[in-house]
C-alpha cells in the first residue's frame, strides 16, 4: 500500500518506519525541515530502542521517505494518517490546530479517494472536524472517508508495541473503508476491534484516564500506608495476584508524567464539561497527582532542614526510562523545586541529558550515577532506569557526604538499602533509619 504519515514525532516515525518494514511505501511528512533533513540521513532524531536500526534498513531500501511537501506525500498515498501532536491549552483543551493544518494539507493534495486516518488523540467529535475541514478547502470533488484509529504504543517501546499491539481499534464510518484498514494491518495478526468513530476515539481516553487512574489510587494507598506503617509494595502485589485489578500500574510513586496521561485526562475533564457531563472522578485523578510531588520534596525538606547550599544528587530525568522525552516529566518538577531553595544539583540520565540542558541549562550534568552521588547530601531517584536498579549500593554510600537517598520510585529492596548502611525513604514504605 501507499501511505503518508503527516507528523514525524514519537508516533507518527514509529508508525511509519513499522508499516516501511511490513513491505509497504511510506512517505513521511513533516513541517519541520531540520527534522526532516535528518531523518533523510538516517538520524532518528528521538531515542527509542530499535528504531535507528529500522530506519536506515528501511532508507536504504526505499521504502521510506521523508519530506516537507505534504500535498505531495498525500497525492502519492491511498491512506493518509495523521500523527500530529494535540497539546493542551491552559485551560485543558486539546489545541487542535495542528490537525486542523494538517487536514488543510490533504484538502490542498486531495486528487483521489483517499483513506483519512486520525492516530493523534483527538477528542470526541474530531473526526467530524476533520472531514468539515477536507471538505470546505478540498480543491476538487474528490470522495474521501476519515477514520478514527486511536494509538496506544509507550515510548521506551514503541517499535514493539506497534508491531504487537494489545489490540487495534478501526473507527470507521462504513465497512468498506474499515476492510481497507483491516487488510493494512493483517500482518500484525493481532485483536481488531472494528466501531463507529466516535466511540474510537472515546477508547483512547477512557484507556488513559483508566490506566491514570489506576496510578493515581495506589499513590493515595501509599500515602495511607507510609502513615499506617504498611508496605505499599507488598500491598499492590497483594491486589494485583486478583485478576479482576492486574498488577500493572500499580505502582506507587511521584505520579504520571509524560505527553499522554497529563493531558488527555485534563481533555477527558473539558469534553466532559461541555457535554455537561460530570467530571468529577477525573478531576481525583489529576488532584492526587499534582500532590505527589509536593509530598515527596517536603519529605526531602523535612529531613534536610534548608536546602541552600546543599548539594543533591538526581538520578534520572526522562519522564520514564528508555526515553529521551522529557514532556512533563518528574525531574523538571523537582529540579525547579530545588533551584527555588537554592540546592546544588547535580544530574545524571542515561539518554535524556542533551533534552535536559535544553530545558534545564544551569544544573551540573554528570557521566554516571556514583559521580551524581559524589559528595551529596542526599541521591533523588526520579526515574527508574534498570541501570539504577542494581547500582553498588555501598559504593553509593562512600561516595556520598552522607547515605541518604530519597526514592521516587520505590526501585530498591529494604535488605538491600540496610545492608549498605543508607538512610532511604521510599514511597508508601516505611523509612529505614540509620542506627547510631
Ligand atoms: P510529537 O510532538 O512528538 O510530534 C508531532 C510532529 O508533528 C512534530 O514532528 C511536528 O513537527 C509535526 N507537525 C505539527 N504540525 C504539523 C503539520 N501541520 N503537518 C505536518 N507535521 C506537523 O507528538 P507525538 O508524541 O508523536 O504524538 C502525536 C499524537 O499521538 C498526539 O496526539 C499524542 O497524544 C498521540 N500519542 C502519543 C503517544 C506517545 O507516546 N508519544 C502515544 C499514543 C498517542
Amino acid at each position: 500500500m501507499n501511505i503518508c504519515v503527516i507528523g514525524t514525532g514519537y508516533v507518527g516515525l514509529v508508525t511509519g518506519t513499522v508499516f516501511s518494514d511490513l513491505g509497504n511505501e511510506v512517505i513521511c511528512a513533516d513541517i519541520d525541515a531540520r527534522k526532516v533533513a535528518r531523518l533523510n540521513s538516517g538520524d532518528p532524531v528521538i531515542y527509542e530502542p530499535g528504531l535507528e536500526e529500522m530506519l536506515q534498513r528501511n532508507l536504504a531500501d526505499k521504502r521510506l521517505h521523508f519530506s516537507t511537501n505534504i500535498e505531495e506525500a498525500v497525492r502519492k498515498s491511498t491512506v493518509v494518517f495523521i500523527c500530529v501532536g494535540t497539546p493542551p491549552k491552559s485551560n485543558g483543551e486539546t489545541d487542535l490546530s495542528q490537525v486542523e493544518s494538517a487536514a488543510h494539507a490533504i484538502a490542498r493534495g486531495l486528487d483521489s479517494y483517499k483513506v483519512i486516518v486520525n492516530k493523534s488523540t483527538v477528542p470526541v467529535g474530531t473526526g467530524d472536524f476533520v472531514r468539515r475541514k477536507i471538505m470546505e478547502n478540498r480543491r476538487r470533488e474528490v470522495d474521501f472517508d476519515v477514520v478514527s484509529n486511536p494509538e496506544f504504543l509507550r515510548e521506551g517501546s514503541a517499535i514493539n508495541d506497534t508491531l504487537e499491539p494489545d489490540r487495534i481499534i478501526i473507527g470507521a464510518p462504513n465497512n468498506h473503508v474499515a476492510m481497507a484498514l483491516l487488510e493494512l494491518y493483517a500482518p500484525l495478526e493481532r485483536p481488531m476491534l472494528i466501531t463507529d468513530v466516535a466511540s474510537a476515539e472515546m477508547i483512547k481516553y477512557a484507556s488513559n484516564a483508566f490506566l491514570a487512574m489506576k496510578i493515581s489510587f495506589i499513590n493515595q494507598i501509599a500515602d495511607i500506608c507510609e502513615s499506617a506503617g504498611a508496605d505499599v509494595s507488598q500491598v499492590a502485589k497483594g491486589m494485583g495476584y486478583d485478576k479482576r485489578i492486574g498488577i500493572s500500574f500499580l505502582q506507587a510513586g511521584l505520579g504520571y508524567g509524560g505527553s499522554c496521561f497529563p493531558k488527555d485526562v485534563l481533555s477527558l475533564i473539558d469534553v466532559a464539561k461541555r457535554l455537561n457531563e460530570d467530571p468529577e472522578i477525573f478531576e481525583s485523578i489529576v488532584r492526587v497527582n499534582q500532590n505527589r510531588m509536593n509530598r515527596f520534596m517536603g519529605r526531602i525538606e523535612k529531613r534536610l532542614g534548608t536546602l541552600e547550599g546543599k548539594r543533591i544528587g538526581v538520578l534520572g530525568l526522562a519522564f520514564k526510562p528508555n526515553t529521551d522525552d522529557l514532556r512533563e516529566a518528574k525531574a523538571i518538577e523537582a529540579i525547579e523545586w530545588l533551584k527555588e531553595r537554592r540546592a546544588e544539583i547535580v544530574a545524571y540520565d542515561p539518554v535524556a541529558m542533551d533534552n535536559a540542558k535544553q530545558i534545564l541549562p544551569d544544573i551540573t550534568y554528570v557521566n554516571g550515577p556514583y559521580e551524581a552521588a559524589e559528595g551529596a547530601d542526599a541521591l533523588l531517584i526520579i526515574t527508574e532506569w534498570n541501570e539504577f536498579k542494581l547500582l553498588d549500593l555501598s559504593k553509593i554510600a562512600a561516595a556520598m557526604k552522607q547515605p541518604l537517598v530519597f526514592d521516587g520510585r520505590n526501585i530498591y529492596q529494604m535488605e538491600r538499602v540496610n545492608k549498605a548502611g543508607i538512610e532511604y525513604i521510599s514511597i508508601g514504605r516505611p523509612a529505614t533509619m540509620l542506627c547510631d
